[in-house]
C-alpha cells in the first residue's frame, strides 16, 4: 500500500465538500444514492460509491453510471434495491457483481467488496470476498480507486486520489500493476489524454518495462480489443493512438501493422468526415465511430491480415463485414465514382450496398472532389429515394406477383435517379413501355 494513506484530518472538510458536490448532481441520481443511502442504513450494511463516478464527480465530469461496492453480499443487496423498480438485474454470481439498468436509461453496477491475486501476470486473477480497502487496492489507479460512504458521505481516499486529480497525475497503486494486468496501459493512456493529465515518472518507467516485455501480448485479445475498442470510443482518438504507439506500440493487434504519420493523417480526415457527416445527417442511424477508427489503425494491413484480426478479436459478424468491405474496395470502384458523368443509378448501385461506416471511410480516404460530391449526393438524395408505384399498380397491370416485381422496382427505381421518371404516371408509363417491348426483366 502507498505510504500516502488517508489523511483522517481531511475526512471531516472532504465530507463536507463530497455533500456540496452530491447536492448540485441531477436529481435523478441525487435521489438514486439518496435510496441507497437508505437501504444501507436500513439494513446496517457499509456500502460505497466507488470508481469513475467518484473521479468524476470531484472533477465535475457528468458520469451517469453509478458503481457500487458492499461489505457484504453484492447480489442481494442489488435485488432488494431493484424489486421497486420492477425492473430486473443482471447478475453474474461468479463474480459476485450485478447490474440494474433503469428504465430512465441510468445503470447502476453493484458488486461485493473483493480481493485480488494474480496467479500469473496477464492472467485473469483469483477473486475473493474482501473489505472496501482490498477493493480499493486491486484498482488501476489512484483516481479510481476513491469511494464515497453511503453511510456518512465520507470520502475514502487511502492511495490520495484526490491529490492527484488535483496534480493531474495518474498513478498506479503498486509496482507490478501493469505486469498482473497489461490492459491498464491502455487505460493509463485514456485517462491521460482524456483528462489532460500526465502518466507520473515512476508509472510511466513501469508502464514502459511492460511494454518492452510485449506484455500487452500476453493478454487474451478479447479483453484486449474491449480496452481498444474504449481507446477508440474517446472524444479525440488520434491524441491516445500517437501515445500508446510512443509507450508500447501496436503488435499486440497484429505483428505487420504499421501504425505511422500516413495513419495519423488519415484519422484526421476520419475525423474530418466523422463531423461532417454527423453536422449534415443528424437524423441518420448514429455511426458506429469506434469502427471507423479502426479501419483508419488498421490501413496497412491487408484484407487477409484484417480478417486474421476480426477471429483473434472474436468480432462480430457485421463489424467484420464493415471493416472487410472497405479493404474490398476496387480502384475502378473509385475511378467510377470519380467521374462526374457517371450516372445516379450507378453511384446508388455503388454505395447502397456498403454501410455508413464504410462509405465515410472512402470519403476520408480519397480526396477526390467529384468523389466525395457523389457520395454527399448518394447520402442527400438517393438513398432516401422512393417509387411510387406499388404491387397493387403491378397487379393492376395483369402481373402475376413473382420475383419480377422486385426487378421492376429496381428499373423505375433507377429511372427516377437518373431523373428519367418522375411521377406516378411517368413511372406506370415506364412499365406498359416495358411490358410491350417484352423486356427481358418481365421474364421469371
Ligand atoms: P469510464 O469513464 O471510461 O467509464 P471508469 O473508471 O468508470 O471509466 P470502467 O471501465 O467502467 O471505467 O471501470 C470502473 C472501475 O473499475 C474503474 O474506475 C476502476 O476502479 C476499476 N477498473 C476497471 N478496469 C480495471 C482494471 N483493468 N484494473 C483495475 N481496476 C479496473
Amino acid at each position: 500500500m502507498s505510504s500516502r494513506g488517508l489523511n483522517l484530518g481531511c475526512r471531516q472538510r472532504c465530507k463536507e465538500g463530497v455533500l456540496k458536490i452530491l447536492s448540485k448532481i441531477p436529481e435523478e441520481l441525487r435521489s438514486l444514492i439518496n435510496k441507497l443511502h437508505k437501504q444501507a442504513l436500513a439494513e446496517n450494511l457499509k456500502v460505497y460509491l466507488v470508481g469513475g463516478f467518484v473521479r468524476d464527480l470531484i472533477l465535475r465530469v457528468k458520469n451517469l453510471d453509478l458503481d457500487i461496492v458492499i461489505e457484504g453480499d453484492g447480489i442481494k443487496f442489488a435485488e432488494r434495491f431493484a424489486m421497486p423498480f420492477g425492473v430486473k438485474l443482471t447478475a453474474h454470481r461468479q463474480f459476485g457483481t450485478a447490474t440494474v439498468l433503469l428504465k430512465s436509461g441510468l445503470k447502476v453496477d453493484f458488486s461485493s467488496a473483493r480481493k485480488e491475486s494474480y496467479p500469473k501476470p496477464a492472467h485473469l486473477p483469483i477473486v475473493s470476498y474482501g473489505l472496501l480497502r482490498d477493493d480499493l487496492f486491486r484498482r488501476d489507479f489512484t483516481i479510481n480507486a476513491m469511494a464515497i460512504s453511503l453511510s456518512d458521505g465520507s470520502l475514502v481516499d487511502y492511495f490520495d486520489g484526490r491529490g492527484d486529480l488535483v496534480n493531474k497525475k495518474i498513478r498506479v497503486l503498486h509496482d507490478l500493476s501493469f505486469k498482473d494486468d497489461p490492459t491498464r496501459i491502455l487505460r493509463a493512456v485514456r485517462f491521460e489524454q482524456r483528462y489532460d493529465f500526465n502518466i507520473e515518472p515512476k508509472t510511466l518507467k513501469l508502464l514502459k518495462e511492460a511494454g518492452k516485455l510485449k506484455m500487452l501480448e500476453k493478454v487474451h485479445p478479447h479483453r484486449m480489443r474491449d480496452e481498444l475498442i474504449l481507446v477508440l470510443k474517446e472524444g479525440n482518438p488520434l491524441k491516445e493512438i500517437r501515445r500508446i504507439k510512443q509507450l508500447a506500440g501496436f503488435k499486440f493487434i497484429h505483428p505487420n501493422l504499421n501504425v505511422s504519420v500516413k495513419t495519423y493523417s488519415y484519422f484526421k480526415s476520419l475525423e474530418k468526415e466523422v463531423k461532417w457527416f454527423n453536422k449534415n445527417y443528424p437524423q441518420r442511424r448514429s455511426l458506429d465511430t469506434w469502427l471507423i477508427y479502426l479501419m483508419g489503425l488498421l490501413d496497412s494491413l491487408n484484407a487477409g491480415a484484417i480478417r486474421n484480426v476480426c477471429e483473434k478479436f472474436g468480432l462480430r459478424k457485421g463489424e467484420k463485414k464493415r471493416l472487410s468491405s472497405y479493404k474490398q474496395i476496387t480502384h475502378k470502384f473509385i475511378v467510377d465514382l470519380s467521374n462526374s458523368k457517371v450516372k445516379p443509378s450507378r453511384i446508388f448501385a455503388s454505395l447502397e450496398p456498403l454501410s455508413y461506416e464504410t462509405i465515410i471511410s472512402l470519403r476520408a480516404k480519397y480526396n477526390n472532389p467529384v468523389f466525395k460530391r457523389h457520395i454527399a449526393d448518394f447520402l442527400e438524395i438517393y438513398n432516401g429515394m422512393r417509387i411510387f408505384v406499388s404491387g397493387n399498380d403491378l397487379h393492376g397491370l395483369g402481373l402475376v406477383p413473382g420475383p419480377q416485381y422486385q426487378k421492376i422496382f429496381a428499373q423505375v427505381l433507377n429511372a427516377k435517379l437518373n431523373g428519367e421518371v418522375k411521377d406516378k404516371r411517368e413511372e406506370l408509363s415506364l412499365i406498359r413501355e416495358l411490358l410491350n417491348k417484352r423486356h427481358p426483366i418481365l421474364r421469371g
